[in-house]
């Protein structure tokens, strides 16, 4: 096909298009955005209909967006000195009546006005000082335009935004026919969804039915990004997804595992070595986990079970039953804090049954790391707790068995891969607090299996908790004292070491003298992120021993530091929290026997929704209406705390609007995988939608 046919195609440079020249190409490329599919990819934040002529001799709603058409007479510019504003006004003559207009710091408009000609108007009618109606910097377009339409209002993107950038965009849509489509014929059908160059097209240039009904409908549907094609575009994003998902699944089941036997090894039954009985759910968990593990596949299960549930319990009897059949296994935390947390609880469990755990952490003394690594690779060391540095290159093992990942949030699916990679296919149990709702936990989870520990360890004392104004500070102190006085152990969270640089949260040292002060005669320590391992260790463990009883704090307590002593949790400047954040951080008092308090102190000045946000805290204690209402408010990427899930992960689909459609997409890569269709519709979905760019970002 020759260029002259075919002036533009998806996958020429955007210096193919008019107006384009190197400069402006390099700007574009800086948003990610280099060929002509890019830029049909680049989809518009709204849209405005402006495809009724309004007339002045008819009423016109005030606030409503208008098109009209006329001459703009006595145009005058006027500066607002105080404020260095710039005013352009005039009378608009649409031939039926008069409307005065006015543009805020436009003042070369005042040249291009020409009171002779006739221009197209449109913006929002207001009403000004004395109830006077006006149109308000409305845009101008010459009459002869395409202009009688539903125009598209794009997000900015290089130096291009409004009528420049949709006439850049409007090149391209020649190029639709261009875009192959990578669904098969009758799975489109089955979902009754449109093509994709018919849907690019109609996502740039609506064509919208004439009934006045339809219309409106119609409008709002692709205002909310859900019209047929968008959906279109949200079903192809995730089911790219689902087929990376599905196909890493396919993968993993067809290496086969190191199959375990309970028989053979007799230490299933190694629940004799906890200090507690175990609850039934984690007794149901386990007893699904030990399943996998004598399935001949490799395992990979992701536990869920909100704070307190007793997860490492569970992860300690799976990794017993994986040692005793002399494999080698190891465990991820996603701090130092939380690694060393976990080599202690493990070691009176495993370590008795003659499993010592071995630390491998980054702050390791250089010797001291590189003979766990040889340890390692010897296969003299069996279990080895550490954080991201077990998954650093320089880290072999003999025969790893088996992988625990703990708060997986924390991870990323690139992490949690490389991990995997350091034995021929290890069973892989992954353990999250985030309670994340089910639908979201199989997409962002896909490759997993699900088990759930629904049930707390009997006894606990539910954590009161309760919202309070920093007015309050000094008698939340005086509670301290008297819970101090009669045992308790207390935290107090701040969102920074220091610096009140950004919205006057509370820092730490800003905060610790006071604190000091206020709390006489009452051993405080101070614990946070840069501190080196041994003033970490020697704060923990005088915590834990109670010789220090008030533990100042960032979130770095937010996993990792199991006191059951501990009943109060004061949290400085809550609002600066995620809510997920604060039941987690929640989770580190009432895990004994003593009634606990979890208090929040948070500026009187809240907006209402983070006054709503606090309220959710205070009047639950279940991690899945906390997550759902979290979800709600915030959006999913805050909640699993990776933010290429959010909405910067996935363009076209939201994973809470479109929920419906995960489960749908998954299904359908499933059945492709059986049809063998799978490979090719992958192939052809990767290049609108590289998702593997959003698997490898974690
Ligand atoms: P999480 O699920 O948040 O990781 P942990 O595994 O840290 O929870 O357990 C929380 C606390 O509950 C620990 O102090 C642990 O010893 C205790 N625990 C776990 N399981 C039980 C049980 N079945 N009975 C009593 N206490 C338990
Ligand atoms: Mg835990």
């Amino acid at each position: 096909m020759t260029a002259d046919a075919d002036p533009v195609w998806p996958g020429h440079p955007v210096t193919r298009l008019k107006g384009i020249g190197p400069r402006t190409a390099e700007a574009l490329a800086e948003d990610g955005v280099r060929t002509v599919l890019d830029l049909l990819l680049h989809l518009p934040r709204r849209y405005e209909d402006r495809s009724r002529l309004a007339r002045l001799d008819e009423p016109i709603p005030v606030e409503s967006w208008v098109l009209l058409r006329g001459r703009v007479l006595k145009v005058r510019v006027r500066r607002v000195s105080r404020r260095r504003l710039h005013i352009v006004d005039g009378i608009l003559d649409d031939g039926n009546g008069l409307l005065p207009v006015v543009w805020f710091n436009q003042r070369w408009l005042s040249r291009r006005l020409d009171e002779d000609r006739e221009f197209y108007l449109y913006g929002q009618i207001r009403e000004a000082r004395g109830g006077r109606l006006q149109l308000v910097n409305p845009e101008i377009e010459e009459v002869g335009e395409d202009v009688e339409r539903i125009v598209p209002v794009y997000p900015r993107l290089g130096r291009f935004s409004g009528r420049r950038l949709r006439r850049l965009i409007g090149q391209c849509l020649v190029a639709t026919t261009g875009c192959e489509d990578p669904l098969p014929e009758a799975l489109r059908r089955a979902h009754g969804l449109p093509g994709l160059s018919d849907s690019l097209r109609e996502i740039h240039a609506p064509s919208l039915p004439a009934g006045d009904d339809e219309r409106e409908d119609l409008l709002l549907a692709f205002n909310r990004g859900r019209s047929p094609a968008h959906m279109r575009l949200a079903f192809d994003e995730l089911l790219a997804f689902s087929c990376v998902l599905a196909e890493n699944r396919r993968r993993r089941l067809q290496q086969g595992g190191l199959r375990l036997d309970r028989a053979a090894t007799g230490a299933f039954g190694g629940e004799g070595l906890l200090p507690f009985k175990l609850t039934a759910a984690q007794r149901r968990v386990l007893e699904e986990i030990f399943e996998d593990l004598e399935a001949g596949t490799p395992m990979a299960r992701l536990v869920q079970g909100d704070v307190g549930a007793g997860k490492t319990a569970v992860a300690a009897m799976a990794m017993l039953a994986v040692l005793e059949a002399g494999l080698q296994v190891a465990m991820m935390a996603p701090t130092e804090l939380l690694a060393e947390q976990h080599a202690r609880t493990l070691a009176p469990i495993l370590g008795r049954a003659g499993y010592p755990a071995q630390l491998l952490v980054s702050s390791l003394a250089a010797r001291e790391g590189r003979a766990v690594r040889e340890g390692l690779a010897d296969g003299t060391v069996r279990l080895v707790v550490g954080t991201h540095a077990l998954f650093q290159e320089a880290v072999l093992f003999r025969q790893l068995g088996l992988a625990v990942v703990d708060e997986q949030h924390r991870f990323g699916v690139a992490q949690r891969r490389a991990l995997l990679e350091k034995g021929p296919a290890p069973h892989l149990l992954v353990m999250t607090a985030t309670p994340i709702p089910r639908s979201l936990a199989l997409t962002v989870y896909g490759d997993l299996d699900l088990s759930l520990i629904d049930e707390l360890p009997p006894g606990r004392q539910p954590v009161r908790t309760v919202l309070r104004p920093p007015s309050a500070r000094r008698k939340v102190f005086d509670f301290l004292r008297s819970e101090i006085a009669e045992g308790g152990r207390v935290f107090v969270v701040y969102p920074v070491i220091d610096g009140v640089e950004d919205g006057g949260a509370a820092s730490l040292n800003e905060f610790e003298e006071e604190a000091r002060a206020l709390l006489p005669g009452v051993s405080v320590g101070v614990l946070h992120g840069r501190l080196n391992r041994e003033e970490r260790d020697a704060v923990t463990t005088r915590f834990r021993d109670g010789s220090i009883q008030v533990l100042l704090a960032t979130t770095v307590v937010e996993v990792g530091v199991d006191v059951p002593e501990a009943s109060v949790m004061v949290i400085e400047s809550a609002q600066r929290f995620g809510l997920s954040q604060l039941h987690q951080l929640r989770g580190r008092v009432g895990r004994g026997d003593r009634p606990s308090w979890c208090i929040l102190l948070a500026n009187e000045r809240l907006s209402d929704e983070a006054r709503r946000r606090l309220e959710v805290i205070c009047n639950s204690t279940d991690g899945f209406e906390i997550a759902d209402a979290d979800l709600k408010i915030r959006g999913p990427g805050e909640l699993t705390g990776t933010r290429q899930w959010g909405p910067g992960g996935f363009r076209f689909a939201d994973l809470i609007r479109d929920r419906q459609l995960i489960s749908t997409t998954r299904a359908v890569a499933k059945s492709l995988a059986e049809t063998g269709e799978l490979e090719s519709v992958r192939t052809g979905l990767a290049r609108y939608h590289p998702v593997d760019e959003i698997l490898q970002a974690g």
